[in-house]
């Protein structure tokens, strides 16, 4: 087990998590704040930590993190997700807290 990211925002934090099992990577988030309330919307503002499981994962994970926060330029309008209510940052194609992808729009994630 290896801490690949850390972030207090927890959107960023379940998106990188999210992007890396994508890519087959085994992760987990730890946060004691985000165990005691799995299974419900997560606390906006508390620090959040993904570790990637097998440490041979690191390099490749480090890499796409990398790539994603290249790509994740604050210049996107948010928009507030239509299944959970909640608002989304423009720069996820998902919902980060259900996965639900924008109305009328399919995901454009592609690697
Ligand atoms: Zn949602």
């Amino acid at each position: 087990m290896r801490k690949i990211y850390s972030n207090n925002n927890v959107a960023l934090v379940w998106h990188v998590k999210n992007m890396l099992q994508q890519q087959g990577i085994e992760v987990e988030i730890r946060n004691d704040r985000l165990y005691s309330v799995a299974g419900e919307i997560p606390v906006s503002e508390c620090m959040g930590e993904v570790w990637v499981i097998n440490a041979l994962n690191y390099q490749t994970a480090e890499r796409l993190i990398g790539e994603m926060e290249l790509l994740c330029m604050p210049e996107f309008d948010s928009w507030v997700c239509h299944a959970c209510g909640e608002e989304v940052d423009g720069a996820f194609a998902l919902c980060w807290n259900c996965q639900a992808a924008p109305t009328g729009q399919t995901s454009d994630i592609s690697d």
